[in-house]
């Protein structure tokens, strides 16, 4: 397969670049460290076009591709890495499967304020027993005439604080067969948001409650049966995730490799010293193990792990100045090892990719 990019989509790079270092440059440490959502940002990325990208004209989308949504989030990501978690909200995100299954009048009430950067939907599939054993969640919404009515709770949904609209997993009933999901909008009584923790990496996520939660049948995104379709939606999210990894890799490397040449001690600049070229040299072929592979387990597996790397070493590289927050590379190393646990921790890409080695299912449960 050829990685290079045609001419089309070279010159949408240069310009999505040139809009970065324009509008999204300065401020882009602050944006880091903020822990709030940048929407002043979002609106810009809005009146830009950089929302919405892969989406149909008719639902207000460009009605461009998933590989400019990608070329769109790295170059973000290079100039703003913070920024770039609007380029994912506005087009992998819960967003992507929503579109996809949306009903026309669930698109006309959300999708308006969503891609003009006014409002944020965020994603409940994990719960307290049911990681990456997704399947095992027990959120119920059950029909009582002409409502659903959701009982459970959700844990690390990112934007959760921020977000007025949530896509919830529910069951519906027993087994991987009774597994949909609903939309619950903020404020619908018998939903509350806890108060906002923090990851590592400085997002904020807050337990959602649901008790009693009557919702309209109009509400719901996929009925029973819907769990492989939610599937093929969160594997576009796996993509921004992956994307981002290498671009915050490539970000922190690009920074520490500026400072190797000017920085002196002893007398010389740091990267005159061999044990730093062979950092160098191990990160940039990580940085050149882009996706090899078709499938999207793959393709994370190998951005997440080169990225992480890239970032890792370059903080190495920058010493003191890399460990303090006064560059972007200590925050680059904490988002990038952040995306190794979400959106399918690396050791479940790799049961993953083992079983299409061997071409069956290994069950990860007892007997
Ligand atoms: C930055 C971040 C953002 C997130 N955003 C969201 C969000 O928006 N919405 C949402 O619903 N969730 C979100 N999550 C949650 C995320 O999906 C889960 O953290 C992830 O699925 C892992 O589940 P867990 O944390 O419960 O770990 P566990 O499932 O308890 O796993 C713990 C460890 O055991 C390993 N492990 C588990 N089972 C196996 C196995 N069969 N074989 C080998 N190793 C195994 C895992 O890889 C991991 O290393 C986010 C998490 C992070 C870190």
């Amino acid at each position: 397969m050829d990685f290079e990019l045609d001419e089309e989509s070279r010159a949408f790079a240069d310009s999505v670049r040139r809009f970065a270092r324009d509008k999204l440059a300065e401020g882009a440490l602050r944006r880091a460290h903020e822990s709030a959502y940048p929407w002043d940002v979002a609106r810009m990325l809005a009146a830009q076009g950089l929302l919405g990208i892969p989406f149909a004209e008719a639902d207000g989308g460009m009605g461009g591709t998933l590989l400019q949504a990608v070329i769109a989030i790295q170059e973000v990501a290079l100039v703003c890495p913070r920024s770039a978690d609007i380029v994912q909200a506005g087009n992998f995100g819960p967003i992507r499967t929503f579109v996809e299954y949306a009903t026309p009048g669930q698109k006309k009430r959300f999708l308006p304020d969503l891609l003009a950067g006014k409002t944020l939907m965020s994603l409940g599939m994990t719960e307290p027993d049911a990681g990456s054993a997704v399947t095992d969640l027990q959120t119920r919404a059950e029909m009582e005439g002409t409502v659903y009515v959701v009982n459970g709770s959700k844990i690390f949904s990112t934007h959760s604080p921020e977000a007025n609209l949530f896509l919830i997993y529910v069951r519906y009933g027993p087994g991987v067969g009774g597994i949909g999901s609903v939309l619950v909008e903020r404020g619908t009584p018998g939903f509350t948001i806890g108060k906002p923790s923090s990851f590592m990496s400085g997002e904020q996520w807050a337990e959602l409650h649901f008790e009693g939660c009557r919702i309209p049948a109009e509400n719901v995104l996929l009925g029973p049966g819907g769990f492989k379709k939610q599937i093929s939606g969160f594997n576009v999210e796996r993509l921004g995730n992956a994307s981002r990894s290498l671009a915050l890799g490539r970000y922190a490397f690009n920074l520490a490799r500026e400072h190797a040449l000017v920085r002196k001690q002893f007398g010389r600049p740091l990267c005159e010293f061999q044990g730093l070229q062979w950092k160098f040299a191990a990160v940039a072929s990580a940085d050149k193990g882009l996706p090899a592979a078709y499938e999207t387990a793959a393709a994370k597996l190998a951005c997440n792990t080169a990225g992480w790397e890239a970032a890792n070493e370059a903080l190495q590289v920058m010493g003191g100045t890399g460990y303090s927050r006064d560059t972007l590379v200590e925050y680059c190393v904490r988002r990038t090892r952040g995306w190794m646990i979400a959106g399918g921790s690396l050791e479940m890409l790799k049961n993953r990719i083992a079983e299409s080695i061997f071409d069956r299912r290994f069950d990860q449960r007892p007997g």
